[in-house]
């Protein structure tokens, strides 16, 4: 027995959060009948699950690393109809985005139908390791790359501790390309650190996340993880 939460979210249609919002829309049928309370348990095994009125079917895990591309939604749709990361993805199983990454901004993001596995990269108390490189307005000093990796309040509250260095510079246009390595996944972080110290981001690309980056693919490609990277990740 498991709580409902965990198996529909094992299922991979959708992360727990997501599953205990259907359960508590009253979407979710055990048997027949409707549970609303999140704490309940039901055998994957034995009991007929309905989610939608759809009985849940395990389907076997995958694992996708995608070079996005910037101008790309990161979520499985969009009510606009714009281009989704999931478009890119040739699967018939219902694969959704590990986190999120701006419409502008491009590089590694992980798709997987395994809502464990999304769920625990995703919490806070799992802090993979996100590497950026920014391309920005001006020429940041060193006290303001200093603030970067000591931390800097954004929606007041401080950031962690980061890896901040100024990687080029063009003194002709008064830009300059920084890579920033952070642990957190705050809504627009990155942005809003360069903009807290006057740098505004131009362009943004993620070059890394955890032990994936952008090695061998080219912006819209993908692969399959390996079962040595989903382990590792893990
Ligand atoms: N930080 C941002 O500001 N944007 C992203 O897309 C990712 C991290």
């Amino acid at each position: 027995m498991e709580r409902l939460q965990k198996i529909i979210a094992s299922a991979g249609i959708t992360s727990r959060r997501k599953a205990e919002k259907l359960i508590e829309d009253g979407k979710v049928q055990v048997n027949g009948e409707t549970v609303t309370e999140l704490g309940k348990k039901a055998d994957a095994a034995k009991d007929t699950i309905l989610v939608d009125g759809v009985p849940l079917q395990k389907e076997s895990p995958v694992y996708y690393v995608l070079y996005k591309p910037s101008g790309v939604i990161s979520s499985a749709k969009d009510e606009a109809g714009r281009k989704t990361v999931v478009d890119y993805i040739d699967t018939d199983k219902r694969v959704y985005p590990v986190g999120r990454l701006d419409y502008d901004t491009s590089g590694i993001i992980i798709l997987t139908n395994d809502g464990e596995f999304a769920n625990t990269l995703m919490h806070p108390k799992y802090q993979v390791e996100k590497a950026y490189l920014a391309k920005v307005e001006g020429i940041p000093s060193r006290q303001l790359i200093k603030k970067l990796q000591n931390g800097i309040v954004i929606d007041d509250q401080k950031t962690a501790p980061a890896f901040a260095k100024v990687r080029k510079t063009d003194q002709r246009k008064g830009t300059s390309l920084v890579e920033l390595v952070i642990h957190e996944g705050r809504n627009r972080q990155v942005r809003k650190m360069f903009d807290a110290i006057g740098h505004p981001v131009i362009k943004l690309r993620r070059e890394r996340y955890g032990i994936l980056d952008t090695k061998g693919l080219n912006a819209g490609e993908y692969r399959e993880l390996k079962p040595h990277e989903v382990k590792k990740l893990r």
